[in-house]
């Protein structure tokens, strides 16, 4: 094993690639590196695993089935402020700059040496990422990202009405804060027809639980405070 001046191991990276070989070669060679490797195989597929993998960087080859490559990249660069060092067949400068343009952060024509790729990934990394205040809130399994709208329970994916998402958001976001019916209606639902009905709120709540909590009767996150409201909070795992 070579030796390297940073401790890659608390770096996630993922791969994404549809070619089987050279997928598992860039996966063993960064884990000999020590990173932790992530991959995936096609262009939903990448979008899906970056938003709920914690990644530090994508590795993305261009020609990814499912979705064009560069779609893949405008939107990991609108949702996220991941890094990504793009991997493509073609050479020409206006594909360069169209990547870079984009907001790749490297850029390697294939094939590209392993060596020279983890050389460039580690020096992505030591740029540092401008994290922006993050869009993500993450409680336990419970990860909500504001940019994509997406909400995952322990890695799965789970589908949410646009006001669902918008009620989790705001309570997850205030861990602890409790808010009456009548607060939620008015930062959740503003001025639109539902907004003076507190049932409308009683409704969503009960909707979360049942597509987000193990046990919907004693909720994990979403807790009924008699009385005055709700509020968000997390109690931990279920023990059976
Ligand atoms: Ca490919």
């Amino acid at each position: 094993m070579g030796s390297v001046s940073l401790s890659n191991d608390d770096y996630r990276v993922l791969v994404a690639e549809d070619d089987p070989a050279s997928r598992a070669a860039t996966r063993l060679f960064l884990q000999r590196f020590g990173y932790r490797v992530g991959e995936s195989q096609d262009g939903p597929g990448t979008l899906r695993e970056a938003s709920v993998g914690r990644y530090d960087l994508v590795v993305l080859d261009l020609g990814l089935p499912g979705l064009d490559g560069e779609e893949v990249l405008g939107r990991l660069r609108r949702d996220s402020a991941l890094p990504v060092i793009v991997l493509t067949g073609r050479a020409e400068e206006s594909e360069r700059i169209r990547v870079l343009d984009l907001g790749a952060d490297d850029y390697m024509v294939k094939p590209c040496s392993l060596p020279e790729l983890e050389a460039r990934i580690r020096a992505v990394l030591r740029r540092g990422q401008p994290v922006q205040p993050s869009s993500r809130i993450e409680h336990g399994d419970l990860v909500i990202d504001r940019s994509t709208h997406r909400v995952a329970v322990d890695g799965e994916i789970v589908e949410l009405t646009p006001k669902e998402f918008h009620l989790l958001a705001f309570l997850a976001e205030s861990p602890d804060q409790v808010f009456s019916r009548e607060d939620l209606l008015e930062h959740v639902w503003g001025s639109t027809q539902e907004w003076q009905d507190p049932a409308t709120v009683t409704e969503h709540i009960r909707r979360l639980r049942l597509k987000l909590e193990v046990d919907p009767s004693t909720p994990r996150w979403l807790h009924t405070v008699r009385g005055v409201g709700y509020r968000f909070a997390d109690m931990g795992r279920h023990t059976p």
